[in-house]
């Protein structure tokens, strides 16, 4: 025995091992790469909000800032501090989501038009002081999931429909039930707005974490560069899947399909 022709499928199966560990141990570099990324931009964003907080207080602290400068001093405090908390809050919801899919005592039956409702209600005060018009046309739409989650992406979507629009535009928040493609009911959820759109070759990258169109312009909007993140991650975790459609001056759409139970 010994002969090539019975080593022959042996050496083919290490290959073939082989070849499978060098693809895992690369995934897992990449994840792990992802990871530091992921951590080292965290970090950079809670700088810039947290070297402004520093400073500020130290001159304060210091009696460095004449009377009539401490209610500004004071406001940036507050400013810089909450969109510190956004982050922290947005972090957790999505190291949440790293950690595992919807597991089945997580699941519960959620009706979208009611928790649309709920999510345009709580942006009231922002779409008029951003004069832009939230139009509701809900259906019903069932699905089985995390309420909270499922709230927190349609107001992520909302938000950015308000603050990525102009005076005197809209939003048109959609829900409804539908047939997919293979003739399957899914649940859908729908913002639109009027605002200046996203270019093609962008629409890809808004759904990574910190990617930005334009960064000053977000900062200034109070926004934390993880928002579409939640919401593909969020949809995702429930099954599934989020669109975007948008030419560049005529608004953005985002579709939500969700399976219903
Ligand atoms: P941010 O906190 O910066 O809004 P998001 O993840 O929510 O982070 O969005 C990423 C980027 O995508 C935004 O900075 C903005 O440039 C762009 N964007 C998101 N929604 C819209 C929209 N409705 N219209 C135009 N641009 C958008």
């Amino acid at each position: 025995g010994g002969g090539y022709a019975e080593m022959a499928p042996l050496l083919e199966r290490i290959d073939s091992q082989q070849r499978t560990l060098r693809a895992q141990n690369q995934e897992l570099a990449l994840a792990e790469s992802l990871r530091r990324d992921f951590s080292a931009n965290v970090s950079h964003e809670m700088k810039t909000p947290l070297q402004v907080i520093s400073g500020y207080a130290e001159l304060m602290a210091n009696g460095m800032v004449p009377p009539d400068e401490v209610r500004k001093f004071g406001s940036v405090i507050y400013q810089e501090s909450q969109a510190m908390r956004a982050l922290i809050n947005d972090v957790l919801i999505l190291s949440r989501l790293d950690e595992k899919a919807l597991t089945a005592d997580e699941a519960a039956p959620v009706n979208l038009a009611s928790v649309a409702e709920r999510a345009a209600g709580r942006l009231e005060s922002l779409a008029r002081e951003a004069d832009v018009a939230v139009g509701l046309q809900l259906q019903p739409a069932q699905v089985q999931g995390n309420e909270t989650l499922l709230e927190q992406m349609i107001h992520n979507l909302v938000e950015n429909a308000i603050r990525y629009n102009r005076p005197g535009g809209r939003v048109t928040v959609k829900t409804a039930t539908a047939l997919d493609a293979e003739g399957r009911t899914e649940a859908l959820v729908q913002v639109g707005d009027s605002g200046p759109g996203i270019p093609a070759d962008a629409q890809d990258k808004v759904f990574e974490r910190f990617y930005r169109l334009d960064k000053s312009r977000s900062k200034e909007t109070g926004g934390t560069g993880l928002g579409l993140a939640i919401v593909k991650h969020a949809a995702l975790h429930h099954g599934g899947t989020v669109e975007l459609q948008s030419e560049e001056g005529q608004g953005a759409t985002f579709t939500v399909h969700l399976p219903t139970p």
